[in-house]
């Protein structure tokens, strides 16, 4: 078990937290009850815990938080995983995990005030508009941009993958706003506004049968000017901060889950197959797996990409051995594909689930930066190889061939 609160006279403070957070874990089910879909049970969730002030337990007091550190919130954690919302829950993540903590660390002042509370609480969901038809891997090629005019910015060009974009309100949005200098200095980090004239959200269906993320067109949409993260033209550090966010939370379990190995073993034995030494032996494997997965999460200091590649290898094994389990109702599709209309995961695992959950399971690998740029990344800052060779990273940009 933990290594941390275990023994209650050690650490009484700490004990005391944790009772502080069972007791919110025991009111779960009367806070949720009668909730009406995930984001509402989500909502619902997110308020109570941030009115419990269980919700920004690592935030300054300055900001609404606790000031508490991460030992906290990995008792918080181990606490509240075994009840269903233990995490930021669908569609939420993005900006508790990632934008929030951004703006706690970067913003101004006023951004603060306006930004952190109603998130927190749920009470305003985020999107990410990073990736572009033309900038992905290469995302400080981008190519959106951002113009001032008077008091606001207007904002022109397309982005994609935009999970979660068709429910959000608020985006953080890279834009250029300098085309005159190289690549990584001309970007600036922008919260826009969703529900404008400007912007259009055109679903995209994925293989699951879902749509999980969105195309969106930016077509002189308007952010006033004091919506920046950081200073114009710091954007890409803005970029790199919420990055690193967002692949520690996927690696410590927010957002798209590998299929659950209790779930795999409940499978083995559904099938009879327990006895059978391979199965065994992919079972001990993704056990292995998940567990180390958590005890990277608990080093502290640990570069995110390395859970991240964890995680996502974890959960493309856990998709094979899926396959070979349920074979052949991993590939069948009964019935409504699962999540079309509810994308909560906590149904009991059918047909669906399993075809689900294999065909999900590659965007583990792409969400947040794909695995091959994970190793770049590790490459070049943990290992200390040098650069990979560009042509593009010290010219103004205009002079840089892209499209558009
Ligand atoms: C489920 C899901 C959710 C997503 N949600 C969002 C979101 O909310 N917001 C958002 O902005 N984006 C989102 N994305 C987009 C995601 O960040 C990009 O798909 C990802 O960064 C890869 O970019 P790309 O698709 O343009 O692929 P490309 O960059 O075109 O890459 C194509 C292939 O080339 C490889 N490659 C590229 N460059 C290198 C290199 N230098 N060295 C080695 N190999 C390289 C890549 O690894 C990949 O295999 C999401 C993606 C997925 C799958």
């Amino acid at each position: 078990m933990g290594d941390l609160g275990d023994d209650p006279t050690a650490e009484p403070e700490l004990a005391e937290f944790r009772s502080e957070v069972r007791a919110f874990a025991n009111r779960l089910p009367e806070i949720l009850a009668g909730a009406d879909g995930s984001i509402d049970r989500t909502r619902r969730f997110l308020a109570a815990r941030y009115d419990a002030g269980l919700g920004a337990l690592d935030y300054p007091e300055v900001d609404g938080g606790r000031g508490l550190d991460r030992q906290h919130v990995r008792a918080y954690q181990e606490e509240i995983a075994g009840s269903e919302l233990g995490n930021a829950g669908a569609g939420f993540g993005i900006g508790i995990d990632m934008c929030l903590p951004t703006i706690r660390d970067h913003g101004s002042e006023e951004l603060r005030q306006r930004f952190l509370q109603p998130g927190l609480r749920g009470d305003e969901i985020w999107c990410q508009l990073y990736s572009e038809p033309g900038a992905g891997s290469d995302l400080a090629g981008l190519t959106t941009r951002a113009d001032r005019d008077g008091d606001e910015w207007v904002v022109n060009g397309q982005k994609v993958w935009t999970s979660g974009a068709s429910v959000a309100d608020l985006g953080i949005l890279l834009a250029r706003t300098d085309w005159d200098v190289p690549k990584h200095a001309g970007i600036s980090m922008l919260v826009l506004p969703m529900d404008q004239p400007g912007v259009e959200v055109r679903p995209l269906h994925q293989m699951t049968g879902v749509a999980h993320f969105n195309e969106v067109f930016l077509d002189d949409a308007r952010v006033p000017s004091n919506w920046i993260v950081g200073t114009e033209g710091d954007g890409w550090r803005m970029a790199v901060a919420l990055l690193a966010h967002e692949r520690s939370s996927i690696g410590r379990g927010g957002g798209r889950q590998p299929i659950p190995v209790d779930r795999l073993l409940e499978l083995a034995r559904s099938t009879g197959r327990t006895d059978d030494p391979l199965v065994r032996q992919d079972l001990a494997r993704l056990h292995t797996g998940s567990q180390i997965v958590r005890w990277l999460n608990a080093r502290p200091g640990i570069h995110p990409s390395i859970s991240k590649l964890w995680r996502s290898r974890q959960g493309r094994e856990a998709a094979d051995v899926t396959a070979r389990l349920a074979f052949p109702g991993g590939m069948a599709w009964l019935g409504d594909p699962m999540g079309a209309t509810e994308p909560d995961r906590a149904v009991e695992p059918t047909s669906d689930h399993w075809a689900y959950g294999i065909c999900d399971s590659r965007a583990l690998s792409l969400g947040g930066g794909t695995d091959e740029v994970q190793r770049n990344t590790l490459g070049e800052r943990v290992l200390g190889l040098s650069r990979e060779p560009t042509t593009d990273r010290d010219i103004p940009f205009r002079l840089v061939p892209h499209n558009g």
